[in-house]
């Protein structure tokens, strides 16, 4: 069993923006960076699926987000903070040291690590439709990621679920690759800014199915080939024939092996005050994780910054 200060859970901009500060402050702090398993919690959180920033301030000409996050990691190890590539199955909060499980560890009736304090950045994952087939299909012309899929539809006509400025990122992209993108959106007004608004109006390849949600998936040999689309209003079901369908309605927060040791909103957001602190002493919570309204790059950065500096402060307290 090994014992750190500082333990981080999460490695998107608030987990290793946390790191830098805290291993700056020679806290010698452990990143517990996820696993390259699945898309919604790989190492380096939703900017590894993240094509360019334009709002990182900094960076005029704007950067991919992988890129932005293999230099924040660079930048963290470089102070000296380590990194273990696991998932955390399992916490102890209600004794200090905290103990923590990981999915890396062969005997699980032993926690793996103890730290002093804990900062968790966890981040949030993409919501999916919940329709049949749905998980069989990942891969197979459904996805959750334009950077990381959008170059296998060239040529086809492809759709997008979602009215945000994620769909209409998602959409804008695409059209790079893609014959044609249809947005499926379940209102008749986007949710999404008016510049990416006006980007996507002005985008030939884009085109639109408003108030229509997506009842069913359709495939062939394991592979999509389209969609039932309903009409909220009339309930009449159309079908639209569409080779790659991109989910992008939204995030929902990883917060499963905190629950019911930490305060949490409805939404299971980690509820923070005072700046980071959380429901228990000593455990600090940063990033998407606690924040469903900004939900940037930047403030989620911000955050794990304000993280580092509450854990410094209130080791300081205890000893
Ligand atoms: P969002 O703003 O919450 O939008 C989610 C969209 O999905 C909404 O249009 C919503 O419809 C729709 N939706 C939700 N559940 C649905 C369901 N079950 N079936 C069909 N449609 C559903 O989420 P987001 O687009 O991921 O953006 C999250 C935050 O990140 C926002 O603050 C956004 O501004 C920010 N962001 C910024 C950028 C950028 O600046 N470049 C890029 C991406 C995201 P309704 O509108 O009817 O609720």
């Amino acid at each position: 069993m090994e014992h750190k200060k500082v333990i981080i859970v999460g490695s998107g901009p608030a987990g290793l923006t946390a790191a830098i500060y805290t291993a700056r402050a020679d806290l010698e702090p452990m990143v517990i960076e996820g696993e390259p398993s699945s898309t919604s919690d790989q190492p380096g959180g939703q900017l590894m699926l993240t094509t360019e920033i334009e709002n990182f301030p900094g960076f005029p000409e704007g950067l991919m987000g992988p890129e932005l996050m293999t230099n924040m990691r660079a930048q963290a190890e470089r102070f000296g903070a380590s990194f273990k590539t696991a998932k955390v199955t399992k916490v102890l909060l209600d004794s200090s040291p905290f103990a923590l499980y990981t999915s890396d560890q062969q005997d699980q009736n032993e926690p793996a690590l103890t730290c002093d304090a804990l900062i968790v950045a966890t981040g949030a994952r993409s919501i999916m439709l919940n329709l049949e087939s749905e998980n069989e299909l990942i891969g197979h012309g459904l996805s959750t990621c334009a950077t990381c899929d959008g170059f296998f539809f060239r040529g086809q006509d492809i759709a997008v679920v979602g009215g945000g400025d994620s769909a209409l990122e998602e959409a804008l992209f695409l059209t790079k690759f893609a014959n044609s993108v249809t947005i499926i959106h379940r209102r008749d007004t986007l949710r999404a800014s008016k510049i990416m608004q006006d980007r996507a109006f002005s985008n030939e390849k884009i085109r639109f199915e408003w108030n229509k949600t997506v009842t069913a998936l359709h495939s062939k040999d394991s592979v999509l080939t389209g969609v039932t689309l309903e009409d909220t209003a009339t309930y009449e079901n159309t079908m639209l024939n569409v080779t790659g369908l991109f989910v992008a309605i939204g995030h929902s927060p990883n917060t499963d092996v905190f629950k019911g040791l930490l305060e949490m909103d409805d939404a299971g957001y980690i509820i923070s005050h005072s700046g980071t602190h959380t429901s228990i002493d000593g455990v600090f919570a940063c990033g998407d994780v606690q924040d469903h309204k900004y939900r940037q790059a930047i403030t989620a950065a911000g955050s794990g910054c304000m993280a580092a500096i509450d854990v410094e402060r209130w080791l300081e307290s205890q000893h």
